[in-house]
């Protein structure tokens, strides 16, 4: 029997992971055949169903990474064919039941049908949706139509809710838009003075540190980061005290006459009102809530006044609190003092995490907004969308509870009684994580659409598998609001679907298929209409375009646009154009320490894992490297607890306990420990607080107790073990 012929395809995409989108190449080879399984805009000639080896990460020329990747990129082939991978739906027969394999048919049937009880039972509402910023634009677009449209439910909301939405509201509320970059990386080489305040991009972003010139950066974390070791001067603040910090830095801009006078009067209003706050922040009062010296306060300020150019730029470390909004309004403040936003090469930015974490938040898969970054209680807005959507405006639902209010209701009285959720892993990911896993579990319906069994997925009644980007097209908007286009190279496996045909059949079902396309492109055309005229424009955008430029920056408002690298160089997005500063005052964290809960718990990430780790923690050469959890804590803590390097130890908090390995060093605040957030058990511990703007939970702080444990409350396979 002669073997069949093969072929080798090979595309430029980009990373499946975080929200620089390294460009890379995929080279994969396998058999040619008669394109069974291959539509939805997968043009790979390699079929569906071929033994697909071999598929190679190779760099590529793109302007974001100059042929850099960081290890999860070059990795990320592994999991296309784990062994891991789902590839049939998975359906539970009855509540004890285990989750065995069936057909699509099966599978959809069953969801429409239990979608259609529950909604004729409990109403529209009776049905919630939860996203992710990892799915593309047109995913996230179509997500968010689904729900207004095909289920008429007002509870949609997803998992950016717990990444962007302080900084979002911060910028929208200061420049009317919400950009996380208002201007490409590149910018970030030529700034002289460069202050990061809660961000580790050496670990979570490890191409953008070539744009940094050491000299000129300062970071301020809790941790002696990878990131903080690179800088000139790192100021180790006390978790939750960004927003003291900001406020004496301004301060200490004011007395040393380094504002920027004319600029406040051309560019800005409500400068007095800050001004009279920050007074009130003297540098020695900041060094006691802070634990930052004064001398380095001035320094901070010193350097960034003297630059040429100088950025400010936060990251989750100061945003993930329950005044993360006003923690990131402190900085703009700041910013705008100094006659930043818009200078040519300076600014303010926030560093976006999610792959799409900038796209999944402009095109309606949240809460309270329609694509292009509309507002859905804007009566204009509504029909605008509508209009486009081909219903009546009074049809589209009102805003809905946010994320983690969201999961809270579930499964309640008055909560809904199923959960579609996509792309997403709360019970690793979200506050109170063990609260929320018992929300799942109290559902009528939990539908899960995925790609491996997440801790998640385990809960779920029905489990759909989904494509991986590698097999799928589409778009995706980086960090600097770069809309670029995501290629498949090979299909998918046989039996799994990809989110834009399980919404339409899903929608067939329900009466609204002819308003579902399956098309990659044909859900962007109608993507670029929906956001015309909307703050987050992509009309004069199209997958050529994209092609052409490999990327276009929105907003671009029409095809003759060149698109928008720099917002602000002569006025913001407000109805006057001028930016606003917005009067914000210290206020402690949600939960502080005290006698039975005396340490302070931050949470993070480390570099070769990525996000709730679902696909990380499936790529053998990552958990090789990064293997289990940990709690970071101080030499003289650790003496204290008589604990040593790699002990178990149980840490604490008012909402639940884990036991994970001890890791000591030097390079944390002695009142402090550190637990990344890739492994269920941080997120047993962290406080769902809720920030009042944005909705963001106190991710980053809470009181916790640390107490040495015994050896044998560690598992081999789980080193993270409730221990009570
Ligand atoms: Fe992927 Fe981000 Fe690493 Fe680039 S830095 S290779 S986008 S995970």
């Amino acid at each position: 029997m002669s073997e069949a012929p093969t072929v080798t395809t090979r595309v430029q995409t980009h990373c499946p992971y975080c929200a620089l989108q390294c460009g890379m190449s995929l080279t994969a080879d396998g058999p040619v055949g008669d394109g069974a399984g291959v539509g939805n805009g997968v043009d790979a000639r390699i079929t569906s169903g071929s033994p697909r080896t071999g598929v190679r990460v190779g760099p590529r020329d793109f302007p974001v990474n100059q042929g850099r990747l960081c290890r999860k990129g070059w990795t990320a082939a592994e999991l296309l064919d784990s062994p891991e991978r789902l590839t049939t739906p998975l359906v539970r027969a009855g509540r004890r039941q285990p989750l065995r394999p069936t057909d699509w048919d099966t599978a959809l049937d069953l969801v429409a049908d239990r979608i259609t009880r529950i909604q004729a039972d409990h109403g529209p509402d009776g049905v919630a949706v939860f996203g992710g910023g990892g799915l593309t634009n047109e995913k996230a677009y179509s997500l968010g139509k689904f729900a207004r449209v095909a289920l008429r439910t007002r509870n949609i909301d997803y998992n950016g809710r717990f990444c962007m939405s302080s900084a979002a509201a911060a910028a929208i509320r200061a420049f009317g838009i919400d950009r996380g970059l208002p201007f490409p990386v590149g910018d970030i080489a030529g700034a002289d003075a460069v202050l990061l305040v809660g961000g580790n991009l050496a670990e979570t972003m490890p191409p953008i540190m070539s744009y940094f010139r050491p000299r000129a950066l300062m970071v301020a974390d809790p941790r002696r980061t990878a990131t903080a070791a690179q800088a000139s001067l790192h100021l180790a603040v006390t978790p939750g005290t960004d927003l003291a910090l900001a406020l004496g830095l301004l301060h200490i801009a004011i007395l040393e006459q380094h504002v920027d006078e004319s600029y406040i009067a051309e560019r800005t209003t409500g400068y007095d009102t800050v001004r009279a706050t920050a007074m009130a922040y003297w540098p020695q009062r900041v060094e006691r809530i802070t634990g930052v010296p004064v001398a380095q306060q001035y320094a901070v300020v010193a350097r960034l006044a003297a630059a040429n150019r100088a950025m400010i730029l936060t990251a989750r470390g100061a945003e993930q609190h329950s005044k993360g909004t006003d923690t990131a309004t402190g900085f703009i403040n700041l910013a705008l003092a100094l006659g930043l936003p818009g200078r040519p090469g300076s600014g303010y930015g926030t560093i976006t995490g999610q792959g799409n974490g900038q796209g999944g938040r402009e095109h309606g898969q949240k809460a309270d907004q329609l694509p292009g970054y509309r507002r859905l209680d804007d009566p204009l807005a509504r029909e605008h969308v509508a209009t486009v959507w081909g219903v009546d405006p009074d049809s589209l639902p009102q805003p809905g509870p946010s994320g983690y209010e969201l999961l809270d209701q579930l499964g309640t009285d008055a909560g809904p009684k199923a959960l579609l959720l996509f792309a997403s892993n709360p019970v690793v990911s979200a506050p109170r994580s063990r609260h929320v896993a018992d929300r799942l579990a109290s559902l009528d319906l939990l539908v899960v659409a995925d790609f491996v069994l997440s801790e998640t997925a385990e809960l779920a009644d029905v489990v759909l598998p989904t494509t991986q980007w590698a097999e799928e097209h589409g778009t995706m908007t980086n960090l600097e609001g770069r809309v670029i286009r995501r290629r498949a190279a090979l299909a998918p496996p046989p039996g799994v679907r990809d989110d834009l045909r399980i919404l339409h059949g899903l929608a067939s079902r329900l009466g609204h298929g002819e308003r579902f396309a399956t098309d990659p492109e044909t859900v962007f055309e109608e993507l670029r209409r929906a956001s015309a005229g909307g703050p987050a424009d992509y009309s004069g955008i199209s997958y050529p375009r994209i092609e052409a430029e490999d990327g276009v920056f929105w907003p671009c408002p029409d095809p003759e646009h060149p698109g928008t690298p720099r917002l602000f160089p002569e006025r913001f997005a407000t109805p006057d154009g001028r930016a606003r500063f917005i009067p914000v005052d210290f206020r402690p964290v949600a939960e502080d320490v005290d006698t039975r809960y005396p340490l302070y718990l931050t949470t993070g990430r480390v570099l070769a894992q990525y996000q709730s780790g679902a696909q990380t923690r499936r790529i053998r050469q990552l958990t090789e490297v990064a293997p289990e959890s940990y709690l970071e804590l101080h030499p003289d803590l650790a003496e204290r607890l008589g604990v040593a390097d790699g002990d178990p130890v149980t840490v604490t908090s008012r909402r639940g306990t884990v036991t994970v390995p001890a890791r000591i060093s030097h390079d944390i605040r002695p009142d402090t420990v550190f637990m990344p957030f890739h492994w269920e058990g941080a997120n047993r511990l962290t406080n769902p607080a809720l920030d009042p703007t944005s909705r963001m939970p106190e991710f980053k702080v809470c009181a916790v107790h640390v107490s040495a444990a015994q050896r044998r409350a560690l598992r081999a396979d789980d080193s993270c073990v409730e221990v009570s």
